[in-house]
């Protein structure tokens, strides 16, 4: 997946067309509508701010996530990964093609039981946001997409960037 979003980037870069209006970068999966079945259940805060995430996800965009439970398309775990260098993953479990089946998402509590519930819920969002097709967007800097790829991000719901990649997807 890391050779991937290279190529991607390295190919917007050549062709000069990058602009702060169109920053966010497709992961080049997608779902084949955009109704989504999804669970957010962890437990405690992580599912409250899971919930939380996936809310920001439906009121802002055409992506639309309805609640699945334990056969559902976008699983959840929170769980001590141990010293893994990454707070949240998301791996297509399940692929046809281009075509998203099955994504689950995996939050490492070892880093984020410190966090602030903010930062959880802008670790998740950004989660959930890879689980819709979005890839990395570090461009705009900590504060212009919950798509950045670090956890200094500083912005915890989609903005306008994020919001506009997730519409070019679902449209
Ligand atoms: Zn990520």
């Amino acid at each position: 997946m890391l050779k991937r979003i290279t190529v991607i980037t390295l190919a917007l870069l050549a062709f000069g067309s990058w602009s702060p209006a169109m920053a966010y970068v497709l992961w080049g999966y997608k779902w084949a509508s955009s109704t989504i079945s999804y669970e957010c259940d962890m437990y405690g805060d992580y599912t409250t701010q899971c919930n939380n995430g996936k809310n920001d996800w439906n009121s802002r965009t055409r992506a639309n996530y309805v609640y699945g439970g334990s056969t559902a398309g976008v699983r959840t775990n929170a769980a001590n990964y141990g010293n893994t260098g990454w707070s949240g993953l998301c791996s297509l479990a399940q692929v046809s093609g281009n075509t998203i089946r099955r994504a689950d998402i995996s939050i490492n509590t070892l880093y984020t039981d410190g966090y602030s519930s903010a930062q959880r819920k802008g670790v998740i969002t950004h989660e959930l946001g890879h689980a819709l097709g979005l890839s990395h967007e570090d461009r705009l800097g900590p504060g212009g997409a919950v798509m950045y790829s670090n956890d200094g991000r500083t912005v915890y719901s989609p903005t306008q960037d994020d919001i506009n990649g997730v519409n070019a997807i679902y449209r």
